[in-house]
This record gives structure tokens, sequence and C-alpha cells, in this order.
């Protein structure tokens, strides 16, 4: 007899984020829509891609999660964007823009930007970057240390090269770093801080959502289910001649052959007993429990602020505001109290001059934040933010020009979202960039699971585009991929 809340299918995708989507639409493609369900605990799809055309006053659109292709010389999601002949997906001439200015520099005690140029404060910034990294190079044996610890090295070493200004000013200028992972610079692995790019970074003004939209315009609403949060997985299920059977909160109960997991880490993190587990019978072995520990989960957040006039540059489309130096000072300590202002750096893309073209009625800064204080202001109302960084944003003002009040200000949740948690993997010291990606990637013999049936994907199972909206894109193409292949295999056994 027909039950609405049971399907059997052959594969079950768990996550409605860009690494699941991917994974669904691939395999609809192949195995047509009769056999593959998506599972998503949210009411919407996107997970960590979300564009918010509707908050703003200026009637633009922000990104409050992922926004930029990175790597964008060898991004595989702008490469296949930019090959559609659909220009609604994708119009590179009307919407692209990429960040190629250099970006002004700011701090508590100098009016207007300092003069990057002739303190020669660039050149210092790369010594520093090529120290800590010829630092860890050196030796094998050299352990691993905080940002924060490998930078009071260089100027303890390197210092006395320094003029005062530039001493003064990059003596904290590495924490910028802290707007990449979402962590502050006593906790970011020194080891592994310093980034290599393939290319620019490249917006698409509009936002993300074409991604969702493109991935999605195969995948029937009828094999979307949302509100579904998973709670159980048996991957010993003998019912129906399905290996898997998958439960959600809601009553749903999936039967299939394969599955794609692809909620963040943070979530798999969780034990079964937490609200927002999940019970897996029998229970993860060891060596991917231990491999989830071995890495942590970032807090990356946004702030965009809206005003009806703009009293900065309209023409640099980014700003740096360095954070003070107060000695003693623990920068990842929860926050409890109003934070001080300058107490944490702020990375500012100016949207007036991204937007440049439009002639809008205002401008809009939006400004980068990372954890703790990113907890802090997205549980805290919106007159917090501001209180924080008006006097930092203060700095921005042209001459002649005085800062004005919002009119508008929108902030990102993701802290709160139980089914996302923070932003992406970020690397503490003494974290293990390689073994949770071993475990769950399925690339490596003898690693993660013997049931091979059960695949993982997501931002946080792959290391080119690790915590990018490629890296989980690319995650989820490659298990389709294992899937069809296993199919076929099997198909051709027979
Ligand atoms: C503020 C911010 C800025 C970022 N900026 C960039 C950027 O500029 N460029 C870039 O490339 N990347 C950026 N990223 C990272 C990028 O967004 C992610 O790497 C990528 O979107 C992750 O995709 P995913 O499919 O792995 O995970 P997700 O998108 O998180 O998808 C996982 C899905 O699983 C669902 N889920 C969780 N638990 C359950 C459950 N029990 N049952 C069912 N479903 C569940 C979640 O709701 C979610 O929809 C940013 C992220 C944030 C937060």
């Amino acid at each position: 007899m027909y039950n609405p809340n049971e399907r059997v299918v052959q594969v079950a995708v768990i996550g409605a984020g860009v690494a699941g989507l991917k994974a669904a639409s691939t395999l609809v493609n192949k195995l047509g829509d009769a056999q593959v369900v998506v599972l998503e605990a949210q009411d919407r799809l996107g997970g960590r891609i979300l564009t918010d055309t509707t908050s703003s006053k200026l009637g633009l659109n922000y990104d409050l999660g992922a926004a930029w292709f990175h790597d964008s010389l060898t991004n595989p999601v702008l490469k296949e964007a930019l090959e559609e002949e659909d220009k609604s997906v994708f119009d590179f001439e009307k919407d692209a823009y990429f960040d190629d200015k250099d970006t002004q520099f700011f701090s508590s005690d100098h009016d207007g930007p300092i003069d990057v140029a002739s303190l020669k404060i660039n050149r210092v910034s790369e010594d520093l970057e090529k120290f800590i990294e010829l630092y860890f190079v050196e030796s094998l044996e050299v352990p691993d240390s905080s940002l924060e610890e490998v930078n009071s090295k260089f100027f303890e070493k390197y210092g006395k090269f320094l003029t005062d200004e530039q001493r003064h000013y990059c003596r904290n200028i590495i924490r910028h770093y802290e707007l990449w992972y979402g962590i502050t610079w006593d906790l970011i692995s020194g080891k592994h801080a310093i980034m290599d790019h393939n290319g620019r970074n490249l917006l698409n003004k509009n936002g993300y959502k074409f991604l969702i939209e493109k991935l999605t315009s195969n995948i029937p609403s009828q094999s979307v289910y949302t509100e579904q949060q998973v709670v159980s997985i048996d991957r010993k299920n003998k019912v129906h001649d399905k290996k898997v059977l998958i439960q959600t909160k809601q009553g749903l109960r999936i039967y299939c052959d394969y599955i794609v997991v692809t909620v963040p880490q943070s979530v798999l993190q969780l034990k079964s007993a937490s609200e927002y587990g999940i019970t897996w019978n029998p229970p993860l072995p060891s060596n991917i429990t231990s491999a989830l520990e071995s890495i942590h989960f970032g807090a990356l957040g946004k702030v965009i602020f809206e005003f009806d006039e703009v009293w900065w540059d309209p023409e640099e489309d980014r700003f740096d505001i360095l954070a003070d130096i107060t000695p003693g000072f623990v920068a990842s300590q929860e926050i409890k109290s109003p934070p001080v202002p300058f107490s944490y750096p702020a990375f500012v893309v100016n949207f007036a001059s991204v937007h440049k073209e439009k002639n809008l009625p205002g401008g809009s800064l939006v400004v980068l934040t990372q954890s703790p204080l990113t907890q802090y202001l997205e549980s805290s109302p919106a007159s917090e933010a501001w209180k924080f960084y008006k006097p930092m944003l203060a700095k921005l003002a042209l001459p002649g020009k005085n800062i004005t009040e919002p009119i508008n200000i929108i902030k990102t949740n993701w802290t709160n979202n139980p089914y996302i948690r923070g932003s992406y993997a970020a690397l503490h010291t003494d974290d293990d960039p390689s073994e949770l990606i071993i475990q769950l990637s399925g690339e490596f013999d003898g690693c993660g699971l013997i049931d091979k049936n059960i695949r993982f994907a997501g931002e946080h199972t792959i290391s080119d585009g690790a915590g990018c909206v490629h890296g989980a894109y690319m995650s989820g193409l490659r298990e389709a991929d294992w899937i069809i292949n296993d199919l076929s295999d099997s198909i051709s056994n027979i």
C-alpha cells in the first residue's frame, strides 16, 4: 500500500547545499528522477549559499554566505558558469566584478588612509608571510604554533630591519587572515595559515543564487524534501531489499542503496544524543569520529550597513581596518559584554564601488566578522554591530564629510543556525588538514567506512577548494560519479 511517509530509491542525498545539489543533479541526469531523493532540514535550498534579495533598501542583492569565486583561474564552477549560453545564469559582462585593487589600510591612531606605498607596508607584509612559510618549512620537526606566536617571532628576529612606522602598522597586520578563516590569530594554525591563490577573487554582483537555481533546474520538486531533519541512518537495513534506512525527525523513511551525506562537519561532529545530531547504526567507527575531531569549524559572518549617502571613497573597493595592539588581550575569548572598537580587525567591501554603474541613492559597506565577534553580533540587536563598528568606519570618512547613521543593517545568523553552526572548516594550531579528507573522500584504500555505499561530500571532504563553493561542488560531483560507476560495474557483473 502507498505510504506517503516512505520512499524506496537507489540514492538519497542528505543536505541541499551546493555539494548535495551537485550530486543530486548529476545522479538525476544519469539514473532518472524516480531513483534520487534529497533530504534537507531547513525550509530552503542552498545551505551556506544564501542570496538575500529582499532586505536591501538600495535594491541590492547580498550574499550572506559565499559571495566570491576564489581561484578564478582554475575555479570549475566559474568555468562552467561562463560556458553557459543562457546569459540569465551568469552574465559576465554585466555581473562580474574582480577585486583588483590593493586595499586601503586604516588605524585608530591615524586620520585617513595610511600611506601604504611610501611606508612600504605591503613589502613588509610580503616578508612577514614568507617568513611564516619558511619558519615551518625549515624542518618537519618544527611544531605548529599560532599565527600570533609566529608573527611575534618575525618581529623578534627582523623587527630591527623595519622603520618605526612599519613596526607600528605591521605589528598585527597579519590579523587580516582572521577574516579568511573566521577565527582569531591566537587560534589559527601558523603552519597552514598562508594561502596561495590561483587567480583573483571574482564576485557575481547578482549573487550566488544562480548556482542553486541552475543545479535544481533538473531535479523535480517531488524528489526534494525540505524541513526533513535526518536523525538516524541505519546501514544494516534489510527491509525492501535496501541496505540503508534513513529516518527524519518529521517521520519520513527513505530506503535506499546509496547515500551521500553532505551535512556540515559541525553537524557530523555532534553526538547522537544531541538534538541536531545523527544516530548511526552501527555507530561511525573511531577512524571517522576521531578525524571529525582533528579539525575545527570557524565562524565567519557579515554585517551590512546601508547609507543614504556615500561619505567614504567610492572608488576604492576594499578597506582593511587594523586592530589596536593591546598587550594581554586574548582575541578568541568569548565576548560577554560589548566589545571595544578596534579590538578586532575589520575587512570591509565597498558596495558603492562594486555597484558604481547603478548610480544608487546611497551606498553600502559589507563588513566581515570573525569568531567570537560573529557569535556576539549574531546574537545581539543590530544596534550593537553599529556601536562596535561606528568608530572604526568613521576612519573611512573623506575629508569634509561626516559619517552618517545607517538607514539599514543586515546581519548573518550562521552561528545560531543549528544545521550550519558557523561558517566552514578552519584549522586551529595542531589540527590536521588532511585526516578528515582521507577518511571521508572515499579516495584512499583502507580508510573511511567499510560500507562503500555510504558516501560523504561537502567543503570539508576535499583538498582542492577546501572550505569553498567550488570544493563543495567538486566533492558532490566526485560522489555522484562514484555511484554511477559502481552501479554500472554491478550491472555489467550480472
Ligand atoms: C559567511 C560565509 C562566507 C563565505 N564566503 C565564501 C566565498 O566568498 N566563496 C566561497 O567559495 N565560499 C565561501 N563560503 C563557504 C561556502 O559557502 C561553503 O564552503 C559551501 O557553500 C558549503 O557547501 P556544502 O554543500 O558543503 O554545505 P552546506 O551548504 O552547508 O550544505 C549542507 C546542508 O545540510 C543541511 N543539513 C544539516 N543537517 C541536516 C540534517 N540533519 N538533515 C538534513 N539536512 C541537514 C544544511 O541545512 C545544509 O543545507 C562562505 C561561507 C560563509 C558561512
